[in-house]
């Protein structure tokens, strides 16, 4: 099995703490290479120490997730300590000039968990602090020429507004994407790639949209710890089992999974300029 490329996971979570060291060594003994991902500025630095830590295997993005634009949203397998508002200050510009960091994010809109609030005309202040947020984030990734991690979710079309009229010319990715062929459209023709998570393994409802997206535009990636592919559903999820992924791609585009591992490392290098493999 040729190498594959987990676009988008955690590594660095407080959920791996016991055991960091075999996990990453399972991913790497399977030949599995890996975007460790920031949410915060503690878990940013982090990923940045882990890129550092195992180079040429793992490489860092840093950024504060929509969830952490206002207080509220925290997830007790990121991290020991509570996540406070987080504001993408100077530190994070020192760390996205680093060689180590190849892309910026995650960052985008999150409107999963919003409770509108009477009276705001649909818009909440939640929303407006998410948004402004995203915004810096895309005018840091043009700073430093370096592609952006969008996360996404039930907000596919203020996320397209805002890439659009930013006309972003450094990268796009488009992480655990569960939108429609049309939607998918929609940022195919931005230039985005297409990333594809655990979930696509344990139901048929992402088919049409998998069929939908070229293969040279696709990534695939687990967002460990979370969304575990369907062998291990439930429970706490690796970057090794990314090969699960591939393999549901496999079967949709009717290709074999050796032709879908390639191409999709072959997809993240030509995103992120700066990975070699
Ligand atoms: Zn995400
Ligand atoms: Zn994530």
């Amino acid at each position: 099995m040729p190498s594959l490329f987990d676009s988008h996971c955690h590594p660095q979570f407080a959920a791996y703490d016991a055991d960091r060291e075999i996990v990453i060594r399972r991913a790497i003994d399977q030949g599995v290479f890996m975007i460790a991902v920031g949410t915060s500025y503690e878990t940013s630095r982090a990923a940045v120490n882990l890129a550092k830590k195992y180079p040429g295997r793992i490489w860092a993005t840093v950024g504060i997730h929509p969830g952490h634009a206002s207080k509220g949203q925290h997830d007790p397998l990121e991290t020991k300590k509570e996540i406070a508002e987080e504001k993408l200050d100077d530190r994070f510009y020192e760390l996205a000039k680093l060689q180590e960091t190849v892309g910026i994010g995650e960052t985008g809109l999150d409107y999963h968990y919003l409770n509108p609030v009477p009276g705001d005309n649909g818009i909440s202040r939640i929303q407006l602090a998410q948004k402004e947020l995203f915004l810096e984030h895309i005018k840091l990734a043009a700073e430093v020429k370096k592609p952006l991690m969008i996360h996404a979710r039930d907000a596919y079309r203020d996320v397209f507004e805002i890439l659009s009229d930013a006309s972003f010319r450094h990268g796009i990715v488009m992480h655990f994407f569960q939108g429609t062929p049309e939607q998918a459209r929609w940022f195919l023709d931005l230039g985005a790639y297409i990333s594809f998570a655990g979930p696509i393994t344990f139901t048929e409802q992402y088919d049409e949209v998998l069929q939908s997206v070229p293969v040279d535009r696709i990534l695939i990636e687990t967002d460990a710890p979370y969304a575990s592919p369907a062998p291990f559903r439930g429970r706490r999820n690796e970057p090794s089992y990314v090969r699960f992924v591939a393999e549901k791609i496999a079967k949709i585009h009717g290709k074999p999974t050796e032709d879908i591992a390639k191409m999709t490392t072959q997809n993240i290098t030509n995103v992120f300029h700066g990975i070699m493999t």
